[in-house]
């Protein structure tokens, strides 16, 4: 495997520098292959980060690009998304990833495709375990990158993204590249959230220079998870009346970035919005020369909405409130019923197991069971019958009412607990989360649930569990990749103090 400049600096804690290259359907291959040669030549950049489906849309085959920039000098780090690969398509991916000698791969769900059916046959805390089972068994050479977004202002969307991460790092993740924001704030939060967590693992922070266009649309939410306040959007927009359109500016607000996350303690830099090779150079010069006055500028760079939730600094967010009598009540009875309740290997176990063994013998009596359990479950968690029930490991919330299927926790994309792409509902992960919060069971949360075995659909749930059928928490099934559980750590256990 060829030298690898971007694991080099991580490992060795030099800080560094990594520049996004957005391998859209309208960039021209040759014009992104210049950029990478000229990337490849200026000092301080470790490798290019090579995207795909950036903001929901189809761009270049992100492995095809990478190989060319790879041939042009730059170290390039794929971006992997679940949007439109099912877990064989992903683990093949990969492979050719790795016959091709690329090492770095960026682990991502992905934002919703437009116009296109999405797959999303698995969530990224699954394929970073499917990385890493590549990794361990097939000796497959991949250092692995995953996203967090600190950028949140809610308090369930906030923790669960820091949750999340625990759970990738968990899976095997190497380092961390955060979503773009402009709140130094958050930046520390994210930082101070992992020293109180133990966690050593490297994170670069997001520099996005920031132009007016841009900021406009990231004021609305676009593309998911990015989000500009109106404040920082008409700063700008004074700033593009200068001579320059306001270049030097939107540099400038880079470079302090850079120094910021240097001060931070921060493992590097992840540069985009250009693919001005001497733009990147400038602002690493400058960010190293502004170094020194990081916290001055750190206290400049706060834009953040009016009503913003923070872990460790006060918060003009309206608290988390209790849940209601009706919620808790409904949630309590939920508990009951659950199979999970019947200890396994003991007599009623055995019982269930010998039951649902019969059952499973009389194919219409199975099917039955499954439409009775349809029917109960249907009107009350939204059940499609995928036959790999882990609403007891989703505090009673299925999976499945997830535009996006995702097991793990909520993606980048939500916007204030409302859903990236049913904007007018709530994202599920809100409701687990406050019910999890409620019943003091936010480590529970931590628990890998692995993809469902999608033969299952249209089966008793009841049998398949029983019967050992099932992909679940402790049972990944059918190709479903197996993490290596860590130890958890008493001090990673997570503590929220909503500070008074
Ligand atoms: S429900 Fe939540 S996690 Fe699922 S797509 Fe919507 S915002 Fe993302």
């Amino acid at each position: 495997m060829p030298r690898n400049p971007l694991r080099e600096s991580l490992e060795a804690g030099r800080f560094c520098h990594v520049v996004e290259i957005v391998a859209s359907r309208i960039s021209r291959e040759a014009r992104l292959l210049h950029v990478a040669a000229q990337l490849a030549v200026t000092p301080g950049v470790v490798a290019g980060s090579i995207t795909s489906y950036a903001g929901g849309s189809a761009g270049q085959d992100p492995v095809r690009v990478g190989t060319a920039a790879k041939a042009r000098g730059l170290t390039p780090n794929i971006h992997v998304t679940c949007v439109s690969k099912d877990r064989r398509e992903l683990r093949e991916m990969l492979h050719t990833i790795s016959d091709l000698d690329i090492e770095n791969v960026f682990a991502l769900t992905g934002d919703y495709p437009k116009g296109s059916t999405p797959v999303f046959d698995m969530d990224s805390v699954e394929l970073v375990t499917l990385m890493n089972e590549l990794r361990q068994n097939e000796g497959l050479q991949l250092w692995i990158a995953v996203a967090v977004t600190p950028f949140k202002y809610t308090e369930p969307d906030c923790v669960y993204q820091y949750l999340k991460l625990e759970k990738k790092f968990a899976a095997g993740a190497d380092y961390a590249i955060t979503q773009l924001g402009f709140d130094a704030k958050k930046f520390a939060e994210l930082r101070r959230y992992l020293d109180d967590h133990g966690i050593q693992k490297p994170v670069l922070g997001n520099v996005y220079v920031l132009g007016l266009k841009a900021a406009e649309k990231m004021s609305k939410g676009e593309p998911p998870g990015c989000w500009v306040a109106p404040e920082l959007v008409e700063k700008i927009r004074a700033e593009t009346k200068a001579k320059d359109s306001g270049e030097a500016a939107r540099l400038e607000r880079a470079a302090r970035m850079v120094a910021i996350l240097r001060g931070m303690g921060y493992a590097g830099a992840y540069i985009g919005g250009t693919h001005k090779a001497e733009h990147v150079r400038w602002i690493i010069e400058r960010g190293q020369q502004l170094a020194p006055q990081w916290e001055e500028l750190a206290s400049e760079l706060s834009y953040s909405p009016k009503s913003a939730f923070y872990m460790y600094e006060p918060s003009t967010a309206p608290r988390l409130a209790p849940l209601g009598w009706r919620e808790r009540a409904v949630n309590a009875f939920w508990h009951v019923p659950s199979p999970k309740r019947i200890p396994e290997g003991g007599v009623l176990h055995k019982l269930a197991k010998t039951v649902f063994g019969w059952i499973d013998h009389r194919p219409s009596l199975a099917r039955s069971l499954e439409r009775a359990e349809f029917a109960v479950k249907s009107p009350a968690f939204g059940c499609q019958s995928c036959g790999n029930c882990v609403i007891p490991d989703m505090q009673y919330v299925c999976p499945q009412t997830c535009p996006k299927q995702l097991r793990n926790g909520p993606c980048g994309g939500t916007n204030n607990g409302q859903c990236e792409v049913i904007p007018e509902r709530s994202c599920i992960w809100v409701k687990v989360y406050e019910r999890a919060k409620a019943a003091n069971e936010l480590e529970s949360l931590k628990v890998y649930i692995p993809p469902p075995d999608r033969s299952l659909k249209g089966t008793s749930a009841w049998i398949n569990y029983f019967l050992n059928r099932d992909s679940r928490p402790g049972r990944p099934k059918l190709g479903a990749p197996t993490p290596t559980p860590a130890p958890i750590k008493e001090e990673s256990k997570i503590k929220v103090a909503v500070p008074q």
